[in-house]
């Protein structure tokens, strides 16, 4: 079972992430937190990442696919991956397409959490006082929300072709989103 967790910057994608790792038994990948760990380790990569993060602009594709298949290939006798954070980009899209299907693998799902603007600029700045992501300032997520709007919006009808796409009310309790999750995923599995 291969699922995208997919919507704005403050959709609710780690924290939906979470309960679905622990009830599917699932890998899950968060690209944003694969990144910060680079960024934490002092590496090559995470300087080169933290110039495209502050400015709330994505990593260009090629890097950014080149270190999906790697967290892939590192995952031993897995049931399924939960993806998050990726794909943002059409390439990304079909780059994770053919990189799943010389698997013999394919998208279960695609959870879009749907959550309005005025919502996601609340909860991203509420973020950025608790966990100090340097990211979450009010500067910074308009951009971000820019460049969903731009350059990752698009997916929607990517996945929408392909017959994987499932809409989520997005606000609401974190149980009660996560009991829409649920139903979506099972109606598809
Ligand atoms: P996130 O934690 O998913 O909100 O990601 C934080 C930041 O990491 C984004 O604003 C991008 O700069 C970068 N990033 C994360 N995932 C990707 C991706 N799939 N493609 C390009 N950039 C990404």
């Amino acid at each position: 079972m291969n699922i995208v967790i997919f919507g704005a910057p403050g959709s609710g994608k780690g924290t939906q992430s979470e309960g679905i790792v622990t009830k599917y038994g699932i890998n899950h990948i968060s690209t944003g937190d694969v990144l910060r760990g680079e960024i934490k380790g002092g590496t090559e990569l995470g300087k080169l990442a933290k110039s495209y993060i502050d400015e709330g602009q994505l990593i260009p594709d090629e890097l950014m696919i080149k270190i999906l298949a790697s967290v892939l290939d590192s995952f031993k006798e897995s049931k399924g991956v939960i993806f998050d954070g990726f794909p943002r980009t059409i390439p990304q899209a079909e780059a994770l397409k053919k990189m799943l299907k010389e698997r013999d693998q394919d998208i279960t799902v695609m959870l879009d959490l749907e959550v309005p603007e005025e919502e996601l600029m609340k909860r991203l700045i509420l973020r950025g006082k608790e966990s100090g992501r340097a990211d979450d300032n009010e500067e910074t997520i308009k951009k971000r929300l820019l460049v969903y709007h731009t350059q990752t919006a698009p997916l929607v009808d990517f996945y929408k072709t392909e017959g994987t796409y499932q809409y989520i009310k997005g606000i609401g309790t974190i149980d009660s989103i996560f009991d829409s999750i649920c139903r979506a995923i099972d109606s598809k599995k």
